[in-house]
């Protein structure tokens, strides 16, 4: 066997036992290692590239992992920019493709870097760099502490990542409870790889989960709005969605939903997985998604609760849908920062609710003609899906759109005459017979 421990004592895995080759990494990311390579600095792919490229999937984008400063990455390539303040990164573009390059960093926690400037009166921005090793080490799992250097055809393991991505394991590096503590949003990346990849999580990693999962209160509502993106929009959301209920964190995500489907309020639980189920269906068919729709389902149930209980107390249904709309997205805000414009979005597919059951006279086709209808009559299927018994607004709203001119016509004029016909003979137009 020709892997062998380095140096340092970690493990080296050549070119025999490993299935990786530099043809398989993007012509940029292979420029920018061997331009850090010819001038003195080590350089590596590293992360989520490395961790699909072993798996045979597709990696989204590349990392680059580097001893070099951000300064001096910068002046090796012309187009290219250093980003970030807290921790530099380098983005080198190629058309309109970007490649970070991350210099090597240690694990410095929070602590010691106000000692050291307290102490030096003056950041001391070096500390933050570190070795190789060090860098694998402040990792956050296990699979995505991979390096591989093209040009030697060598990949480097530090923490057992290659058994792990054999065994389908889930493995946070280091104390998994301190590494929660650090940095929450691992919890939320631990839900996200094991769906994605449909690994299981190892045991010490799984157990602190559901008592750290208080942490995610503390982390920004617009990083927590970027990371519920990843998890809801990434192919795999209905198995996210399963394990957030699992690990007991998606009451910090959705606190007024879960709070229903705890309560097992009517179809909450079940509207929630069928509006994953259908979101896995359109990237899987690579039709597109929007956070608008996904959030207007997420928080429906709320919605629909709060606005029921407004009817109660006088006000007029679209009163009372809007008061709920702000009570709901007021709340949630505060911990995902939806941006305006999707909660502009949102409002508007939840008013449709109220309107595409009114279709006599012109309003059908003027609805049909709103530009949120389609995401409003997706909407509608998506409540009938769940159980909801909407007296066939759906499909009527589906034979509408697929008929001619006269057929909608026609359509229209056999609603109205039906409706007539029904306060004339004085019945609530959904009331038994
Ligand atoms: P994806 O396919 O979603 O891009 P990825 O593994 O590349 O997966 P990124 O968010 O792009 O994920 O992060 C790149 C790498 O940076 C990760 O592979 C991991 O090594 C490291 N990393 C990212 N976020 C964290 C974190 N919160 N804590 C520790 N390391 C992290
Ligand atoms: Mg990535």
């Amino acid at each position: 066997k020709s892997s062998q421990p380095d140096s340092q004592g970690n493990l080296v895995i050549s070119g025999h036992d490993h299935s990786l080759s530099k043809k398989q990494l993007c012509k940029h990311a292979l420029n920018v290692v061997q331009t850090l390579q010819r001038n003195n600095f080590q350089a590596y792919v590293v992360g989520g590239c490395v961790r699909d490229l072993l798996l045979g999937l597709n990696p989204k984008d590349f990392d680059v992992a580097t001893d070099a400063k951000p300064h001096e990455v910068k002046k090796l390539f012309r187009r290219s920019r250093i980003v970030g303040r807290r921790f530099q990164i380098v983005h080198v573009q190629f058309g309109r493709e970007i490649i970070e390059v991350t210099t090597f960093r240690s694990n410095t926690n929070v602590k010691n870097t106000h000692l050291q400037q307290a102490a030096s009166g003056l950041l001391t921005r070096d500390n933050m760099f570190g070795t190789m090793e060090e860098d694998a080490s402040r990792r956050d799992l296990t699979i995505n502490a991979l390096y591989y250097d093209p040009t030697k055809n060598t990949l480097h393991d530090f923490s057992g990542g290659l058994e792990d991505l054999k065994d389908r394991t889930i493995r946070i590096i280091g104390d998994p409870s301190t590494r929660y503590k650090e940095d929450p949003v691992r919890l939320l990346r631990v839900a996200r790889f094991a769906a994605k990849l449909d690994f299981h999580v190892e045991n010490k990693t799984l157990k602190p989960i559901a008592k750290m999962a208080e942490g995610l209160n503390h982390v920004s509502a617009p990083r927590m709005f970027d990371e519920t993106l990843k998890l809801f929009m990434g192919g795999q959301g209905l198995a996210v969605f399963n394990l957030l209920t699992e690990f007991n964190i998606l009451q910090q995500l959705l606190p007024q939903t879960h709070r229903l489907i705890e309560q097992g309020y009517p179809y909450a639980n079940k509207l929630l997985a069928q509006a994953m189920t259908n979101t896995d269906l359109r990237i899987s068919s690579k039709k597109r998604v929007t956070p608008a729709f996904i959030y207007a389902a997420l928080l429906w149930p709320p919605v629909h609760k709060y606005s029921l209980e407004y009817q109660q107390q006088g006000h007029s249904a679209n009163v009372a849908l809007n008061k709920a709309a702000n009570d709901v997205i007021g709340h949630q805000i505060s911990i995902t920062a939806i941006p305006k414009r999707f909660t502009t979005a949102m409002r508007e597919i939840w008013s449709l609710q109220l309107m595409l059951p009114k279709r006599a006279g012109n309003r059908a086709k003027r609805l049909s003609e709103h530009p949120r209808f389609r995401a409003a009559y997706d909407f509608i299927l998506l409540r009938e899906q769940s159980g909801e018994d909407l007296n066939g607004l759906g499909d009527w709203w589906t034979t509408y759109q697929d008929a001619s001119e006269d057929q909608q016509q026609e359509m229209v004029n056999l609603l109205t005459k039906q409706q007539s016909r029904r306060r004339r003979s004085g019945r609530r137009p959904r009331g038994k017979s």
